[in-house]
């Protein structure tokens, strides 16, 4: 994966005509923290090691920014090249942060609270001296969520001797969180729909959604659909999918899913296999969980027009030249799942001023600034003759190599 967002860079640098030494600089990570350390499971005679990773990948913008992931399989590499990606993504949406990336290489789903506790508890410890309010925000990402973010807050506070909420985002609203920012990543992303659906010549009050995730991205980004007009006919999450062709009951999926944990057994709707989403006769699909899900095996089963990237690098550097040979319009994750970063920048600001926004306040903002990162990216494809992830990636370089630039080289 770090391997293909450098090869992205690099294509993209080439372009530009970036200046070969700040290309240079950026292709490598200013900062990479790896950690082991044990965990002790609740059976109190196991004692596992585990591995823990935090990158960051750009210090010039101000504080790093990105969130930490604990999955089962993630690896350095992973880690460095998602925090490029945050890079580049606070860039095209104009907030003062690099990128950053965190991990813990274990499955969240096996643990008890009590052991998902110990175990933040103590990867906060670890990298407890390269975080801080100044220095690197997290916030959480893939099986990470507010419950997580309130024990790092809770642990770093504890050490430095006060409370800090300005450390970490998308902590619970009673510990400073935002209002709105655990909906942000999904709802921004359907604001970018009628924007897109123009390109294509999609009327949106017809359009029909398919969505693979339905977890803190994908069941925002239904939510925000269906309340937006639009025709979701198809979720899916780890057990599977749920299809009806006149439209899903959002609101009875997320209930059925608040109670059931997954969207298995959900009675409104034909049950489908989660892998068939990406094939499904729809206008738009929005790819909402993990890596590399559209690929070179399923990428011409695609019949929507649009594809809109919740999840990071859904789709695989072969499946876009496909797609795009096929006309099929996509908005890059590093737009269009914008949304997220920049309500945690909302949070941050509203920490550090100790002055909180009301949720009008905080769509309304998130709202014009997804538009407008749209429109720009979308000025810079036509004018360069690029695709939008080229666009993206031109829009969200070129900010970071400027402020490179004028900075200089110390000493
Ligand atoms: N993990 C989210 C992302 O990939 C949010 C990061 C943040 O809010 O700092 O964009």
């Amino acid at each position: 994966m770090y391997r293909e967002a450098v090869g992205q860079f690099d294509r993209v640098a080439a372009v530009m005509g970036l200046d070969a030494n700040v290309a240079d600089r950026l292709r490598v990570p200013q900062k990479s923290t790896v950690v082991s350390f044990p965990f002790r499971h609740d059976t109190y005679n196991k004692v596992e090691t585990i591995f823990g990773y935090r990158v960051q990948h750009l210090t010039t913008m101000g504080p790093t920014k990105g969130g930490i992931r604990y999955a089962p399989d993630v690896d350095l590499g992973e880690v460095t090249a998602l925090a490029m990606l945050m890079t580049w993504k606070c860039s095209i949406v104009g907030v003062p942060f690099g990128g950053a990336k965190g991990g813990v290489r274990i499955d969240p789903m096996k643990l008890s609270r009590a052991e998902l506790q110990r175990v933040t508890r103590r990867f906060t410890m670890e990298i407890i001296n390269v975080i801080g309010p100044d220095t690197d925000i997290p916030a959480p990402d893939l099986g990470t969520n507010e419950q997580v973010m309130a024990w790092l807050m809770d642990t770093y506070s504890q050490h430095v001797g006060h409370a800090v909420p300005a450390v970490v985002t998308g902590k619970p609203p009673a510990l400073g969180g935002s209002v709105a920012r655990r909906e942000a990543t999904g709802r921004g992303l359907i604001f970018l729909v009628p924007q897109a659906a123009n390109v294509v010549d999609l009327n949106p009050a017809e359009a029909t959604v398919a969505i693979h995730g339905f977890g803190n991205v994908g069941l925002y980004a239904a939510i925000a659909a269906d309340q937006a007009g639009l025709k979701v006919v198809a979720v899916s999450d780890i057990s599977g999918g749920v299809y009806n062709p006149d439209g899903l009951d959002v609101a009875a999926a997320a209930k059925w899913v608040d109670e059931n944990r997954v969207l298995a057994g959900y009675p409104d709707a034909d049950a489908i296999e989660g892998e068939e989403v990406f094939s499904l006769d729809v206008d738009i699909l929005i790819p909402a969980a993990v890596q590399g899900v559209i690929h070179k095996g399923n990428a011409d089963d695609v019949k929507a027009r649009l594809v809109i990237e919740g999840a990071n690098n859904p789709t695989t550097l072969e499946a876009d030249d496909m797609l795009r040979e096929r006309g099929v319009f996509i908005v890059p994750d590093i737009l269009a799942n914008a949304g997220g970063v920049t309500v945690s920048y909302f949070e941050w600001v509203q920490d550090v001023q100790k002055y909180f926004w009301t949720e009008n306040e905080v769509v309304a903002r998130l709202r014009e600034i997804m538009t407008r990162a749209f429109e720009d990216v979308h000025s810079i494809a036509i004018a360069e003759n690029v695709d939008m992830r080229t666009a993206a990636l031109i829009k969200g370089i070129r900010r970071v190599a400027d402020a490179k630039l004028v900075r200089g080289v110390f000493p």
